[in-house]
């Protein structure tokens, strides 16, 4: 198997703000905006099918990163690597050790990371994908990325009232004094803390020669 190593940030086209693409996912959420952003298969295919072609050819080990301008403005940094523990930094040996659930344990350290067999749209639209690993389901980070932390405490400016924020709106109503309040950038980035980029994995098998003698 061949793993390419992604890392992907993508601009919000709502308000610009750097998105992280942790995974392969057809739905992304700005926390800055609060927006979901589509991220359409057609893309992903595109995208990810340069990449395979590109590894191929690489040696193990080695990776670029390019600025893309397409259906979003984005940067990717892709390389040719196995998935390895990020605590003791062993190569995962995956295709042995994967049996199947959702996640793979370090044999030396006992870290855990996610892996999960490449959901049926993502083989569909990449030919050849087998694997990710290092990126939870799609249906788990969308629960991840859209709760909210517990409430916090905020100061109505007109009246001063206390009033209890949850993050779940950016324009509040003060219930004290009724004004419209709309929270202030530090504020907003403690509810919304932005995340880490992660990278994550895809493993390539049988990967075709050249896309004419592809079979489904
Ligand atoms: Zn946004
Ligand atoms: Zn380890
Ligand atoms: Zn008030």
């Amino acid at each position: 198997m061949i793993w390419a190593m992604i890392e992907m940030t993508i601009k919000c086209p709502e308000c610009d703000a750097p998105v992280h693409v942790d995974g392969p996912y057809r739905k992304v959420f700005c926390r800055t905006c609060q927006s979901d952003i589509e991220f359409p298969e057609e893309v992903w295919g595109d995208l990810l099918e340069d990449i395979r072609d590109e590894i191929v050819e690489f040696e193990p080990g080695e990776g670029t990163s390019s600025t893309i301008f397409g259906h979003f403005n984005m940067t990717m940094t892709y390389g040719k690597l196995t998935p390895y523990c990020s605590k003791c930094k062993r190569d995962f040996n995956i295709e042995e050790d994967y049996n199947g659930t959702d996640k793979i344990t370090c044999p030396d350290c006992g870290t855990v990371k996610p892996a999960f067999a490449a959901p049926e749209w993502f083989r569909k639209a990449i030919k050849g994908a087998v694997l990710i690993a290092g990126a939870w389901p799609e249906m788990k980070e969308v629960e991840e990325n859209k709760a909210v932390s517990d409430p916090v405490a905020f100061s109505c400016p007109q009246c001063g009232g206390s009033l209890m924020i949850d993050g779940k709106e950016r324009l509040v109503r003060c219930e004290y004094c009724e004004t419209r309040v709309y929270l202030p950038d530090d504020l907003w980035l403690r509810l919304h803390p932005a995340k880490k980029k992660t990278r994550w994995f895809v493993g390539f098998g049988n990967i075709p020669s050249s896309s004419t003698d592809l079979t489904v």
